[in-house]
């Protein structure tokens, strides 16, 4: 695991403009807060640490316009370098009691989000970070200077400790988002097919298993039913394919909008979809797609898509809980064929064509 940590895969672009996100959080932040340092320095009569976050402001501002040109790594070593410049120079004149070496805390996590070394480097930098927290921490340096306002000095450090804590939480909380966003298109990316936007076939068969499952707890039954546009290729040639993808992303929305939430719409090859209709038999599916030929007709009538009438042919079967769902979708393929061959725009019962090997049922349009 620590190996994997210390030599994973190069940073992709997404990478850069999460990165970039903390960076844009965080910089103003730290920018803003060595800004009000810096009348509270000069009016405390210590001008050389008044001076010194002059340069802090000045250089959080040049690393976030670095940042915003994606030159992040560079900016992540310039923010590191200030942070550790900025707690030894005050930590050298004001000891450890004002708290400013917790920002090396908040900067050692930063500091691990540089791509552009190895892990390893960017491990040991944090380490190295973490290491001179403790030092400046443990008092290693007695303060040069005797800040006047020594009351307020404990107050100092609650609100350094306190701010630095934030920034390394924002940072997480950023961090954690993305993962989740990141996590949520993944499995998007995996289920679901990028043209049409119903289940994929992988995720389909994830379905199948779980709707099978489901039937036999509840002694319900379960229908699949296979469609096919009819003579798709037509469209594709008369129309071309950008005409052809809209037809099935437009079937795809109609099939989608035609049967009940519980219901599943996969599509299973290039024109083809299965349906999945958990607690309806192959007779309510019967009645289910009889009206979708018709719907079909008006939805293309409506967008004026040329003469080649657009329809689907169906097979319909009903699951035998004796047999695999994979024979259902066969039979269910095998209706289909029927309809196909029977002159398409059909719906075919696999259980009324099994008696003689005949297709003793197919219904025009469902009639
Ligand atoms: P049938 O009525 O017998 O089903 O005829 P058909 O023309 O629909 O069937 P065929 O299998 O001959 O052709 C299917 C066509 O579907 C061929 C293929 O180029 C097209 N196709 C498959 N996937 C896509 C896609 O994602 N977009 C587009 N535009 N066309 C596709
Ligand atoms: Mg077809
Ligand atoms: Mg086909």
């Amino acid at each position: 695991m620590i190996k994997q940590l210390l030599q994973g895969p190069n940073p992709s672009a997404q990478t850069d403009y999460h990165r970039l996100q903390v960076i844009l959080t965080i910089a103003p932040l730290a920018a803003s807060v060595h800004f009000l340092l810096i009348p509270f320095f000069y009016f405390s009569g210590v001008e050389i640490l008044a001076a010194l976050n002059c340069v802090s402001v000045l250089l959080w501002i040049y690393g976030i316009r670095l940042s915003k040109q994606y030159r992040i790594d560079l900016a992540i070593q310039i923010f590191c370098s200030e942070v550790l410049l900025h707690s030894l120079v005050v930590s050298y004149y004001l000891g450890p009691d004002p708290g400013f070496q917790y920002y090396l805390w908040s900067m050692s996590a930063l500091a691990v989000m540089d791509t552009s070394n190895s892990r390893f480097r960017v491990f040991v930098t944090a380490i190295m970070l973490v290491l001179v927290f403790a030092l400046l921490n443990a008092g290693v340096f007695s303060p040069v200077l005797a800040f006047p306002f020594t009351e307020y000095i404990f107050y100092m450090k609650l609100v350094n400790m306190v701010v630095s804590g934030v920034l390394s939480i924002l940072a997480i909380m950023i961090m954690r988002e993305f993962h989740l966003r990141q996590q949520a298109e993944l499995k998007q990316l995996a289920d679901i097919d990028c043209l049409t936007g119903v289940f994929n076939r992988r995720q389909g068969g994830v379905l199948l298993e779980q709707a099978c499952q489901m039937a036999l707890r509840k002694k319900h039954p379960l229908t699949v039913v296979m469609a096919d546009i009819d003579r798709f290729k037509q469209i594709n040639d008369r129309y071309g394919h950008a005409v052809g993808d809209s037809v099935l992303c437009q079937i795809a929305d109609l099939l989608q909008n035609s049967i009940r939430k519980s219901d599943a719409l996969i599509r299973w090859g290039g024109e083809e979809f299965l349906i999945l209709l958990p607690d309806a038999t192959d007779l309510d599916a019967q009645q289910l797609l009889g009206k979708i030929n018709p719907r079909i007709e008006q939805l293309y009538s409506a967008n004026d898509i040329p003469e080649a009438p657009v329809t689907l042919s169906f097979g319909v079967a009903q699951w035998h809980t004796a047999e695999p769902v994979e024979q259902t979708i066969m039979r269910a393929d095998n209706a289909l064929y029927v309809s196909k061959q029977e002159g398409r725009s059909r719906i075919t019962l696999a259980d009324k064509m099994g008696c003689d090997d005949q297709p003793l049922s197919s219904f025009q349009n469902g009639g």
